[in-house]
């Protein structure tokens, strides 16, 4: 079999003609999905009964959002926060904070249902629900990131048609590259597991939604590493957090350390998820911050 003949994700510009790294040697796009309760309401309604499960979830809009915009306001960084519609709905004022802050406000889903689990009429469904719910409070949103990073094809052509400038839910690289979706062009952003939270910091008995606790100096040692090699490459460094975990006390100073790491490199930017897909897609010229 040829490599044509594989049907993976469409490489439409595999080395886009945009210049999103600007002389630095790796950019960091810290990415804050806010998902709150919706993953556990996505398995079912009745959860809302289960107290102690809905205020695990809650810290995360609570508590951890707000520590997470002290943060970065300490150390002037941009970020991009992936909100649900069931987020949304059920904490306006954070949906509006986050926006007023400075930082981009992206798609989530609605419900945060998987969309390989989902018909392409209800893939239509969430992102059209999303995109009035963002209206409401003044949010055009230009990116998306599928729940779970479970994309179909389907997926990648709704964006297209509703007009959506990148993705980033795939792996199949580690710097940005423009796909299609409807026969528009996409940037994709993608990201990885190891460069996530979740796989480091979920547990709750029910749902299982994850069985692990690891130790934040661990969880470091994992992303700077990564970093540090990233440089070699000219990578796209998309760490994702997600506040219900890394709102925590330890994780957050852990964060803290990984962006102290990236910044004493001297040669690592910080942007927003929409500031690379227009430099990637030749839309403008961007505005990436950071020390480079
Ligand atoms: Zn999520």
């Amino acid at each position: 079999m040829t490599d044509s003949q594989v049907p993976v994700v469409d490489w439409h510009e595999r080395q886009p003609a945009g210049d999103w790294l600007r002389g630095s040697s790796a950019v960091v796009v810290l990415s804050v999905d806010v998902d709150a309760e919706s993953p556990v309401l996505a398995r079912g309604e009745h959860y809302l009964n289960h107290l102690t499960t809905m205020s695990h979830q809650a810290y995360g809009p609570r508590v951890g959002v707000p520590r997470i915009l002290d943060l970065l306001d300490r150390y002037r960084l941009p970020a991009t926060f992936f909100v649900p519609g069931v987020t949304a709905e059920r904490w306006p004022s954070v949906m509006a904070t986050v926006a007023e802050r400075g930082h981009e406000v992206a798609m989530h889903g609605f419900t945060h249902r998987h969309p390989v689990h989902l018909s392409e009429a209800e893939q239509r469904e969430e992102i059209e629900r999303s995109l009035k719910c963002f209206a409401r409070f003044g949010v055009e949103p230009v990116g998306y990131r599928a729940p779970n990073w479970e994309m179909t094809r389907h997926s990648l052509d709704l964006l297209g048609e509703f007009g959506l400038r990148y993705d980033s839910s795939l792996m199949d690289d580690d710097r940005p590259y423009v796909t299609l979706g409807s026969g528009r062009r996409i940037a994709e952003l993608p990201v990885q597991w190891l460069l996530d939270d979740w796989e480091q910091y979920a547990f709750l008995p029910e749902p299982d939604i994850g069985q692990q606790i690891e130790a934040p100096s661990k969880v470091v040692e994992l992303w700077t590493a990564e970093l540090e090699a990233m440089r070699g490459f000219g990578s796209l460094c998309v760490l994702t957090l997600h506040p219900f975990l890394t709102g925590r006390p330890s994780r957050l100073r852990a964060l803290e350390q990984f962006i102290q790491f990236a910044l004493s490199r001297g040669d690592v930017r910080f942007a927003r998820a929409e500031e690379i897909a227009a430099l990637v897609l030749g839309d403008e010229q961007g505005s990436a911050t950071g020390p480079a």
